[in-house]
């Protein structure tokens, strides 16, 4: 939910990203800036390059034009003079810190209790007191329901408990952003709900976030804008409530035809 004056620096800010696979350009000059505490959604059909450009933000993927910012650092390149240098690994992990990312498959790891999974990172990472890190992490699992699954092994959790484990996982780091892709496509239908709600009450909180998802009802009630995506380029953008009630390009039209 927005809560800062447009005229805020954006927290991302993506200008004519491209990335190609072997000479295949999937995204073609992305422009994109969200605001701190905005919610947008990236909606659009299959292979238009929405999973990409999410991870192309969090720089599991290297981008091959444009340039991305977030909170006005140049991720993944050190600009000098017009001049780009990449980033060594080491930089690049320390960006990636400071944004959290959930994923259709959790990827808790097996044999750690959901607590120990959250504790992980601000431990073996930040080198956090393991005593101030396990406070923190109980007041998450609290945060995403699950005070009492502390101690549940990811076997003994159902894919709803498992994804808000990984939710308040990514939580743990602190990141000034979250991104989400498809956090509830692996999920049996009736598990769905618990895991948007966790992200709604995220939102409400005043996370900066982008999320990937064909849950309609999701994107128009709690997202500020929705962005349409196509054959990678950005198709249509607005706030999440006109878009989806009265789209204007005939692709996004067809698009929500099809899902609605
Ligand atoms: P979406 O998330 O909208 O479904 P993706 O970003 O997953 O789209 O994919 C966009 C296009 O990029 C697809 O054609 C996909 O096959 C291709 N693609 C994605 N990742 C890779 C990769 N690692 N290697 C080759 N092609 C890829």
């Amino acid at each position: 939910m927005s809560t800062q004056s447009e005229s805020a620096r954006p927290l991302v800010e993506a200008i004519n990203v491209t990335k190609a696979f072997h000479g295949n350009e999937v995204l073609k000059g992305i422009d994109l800036h969200v605001n701190p505490g905005e919610v947008v959604c990236l909606l659009g059909p299959s292979g238009s390059g929405k999973t990409t450009f999410l991870r192309c933000i969090n720089q599991l993927e290297t981008i091959n034009g444009g340039r991305i910012f977030v909170d006005g650092e140049l991720m993944g390149y050190r600009d000098q003079g017009g001049q780009l240098y990449r980033l060594k690994d080491k930089e690049i992990a320390a960006q990636r810190r400071e944004i959290g990312m959930v994923f259709q498959r959790f990827n808790l790891f097996p044999h750690r209790t959901a607590l120990q999974n959250v504790m992980e990172a601000p431990v073996h990472v930040k080198r956090q007191k393991a005593a101030t890190v396990r406070a923190d992490a109980l007041a998450l699992l609290d945060r995403v329901g699950l005070a009492d699954r502390a101690n549940h092994y990811p076997s003994q959790l159902s894919g709803g408990q498992q994804q808000r484990v990984a939710i308040a996982r990514a939580l743990a780091m602190q990141p000034k952003l979250m991104l989400f892709d498809e956090p509830t496509s692996a999920l049996d239908p009736e598990l769905v709900g618990e895991v948007l709600l966790t992200m709604r009450e995220l939102a409400e909180g005043g996370m900066t976030m982008i999320v990937v998802t064909h849950e309609i009802a999701f994107a128009r009630d709690v997202a500020d804008r929705v962005v349409f995506m196509d054959g990678g380029v950005v198709v249509e953008q607005g706030p999440s409530r006109e878009i989806i009630a009265r789209p204007q390009h005939e692709r996004t039209k067809s698009f929500l035809r099809r899902i609605l």
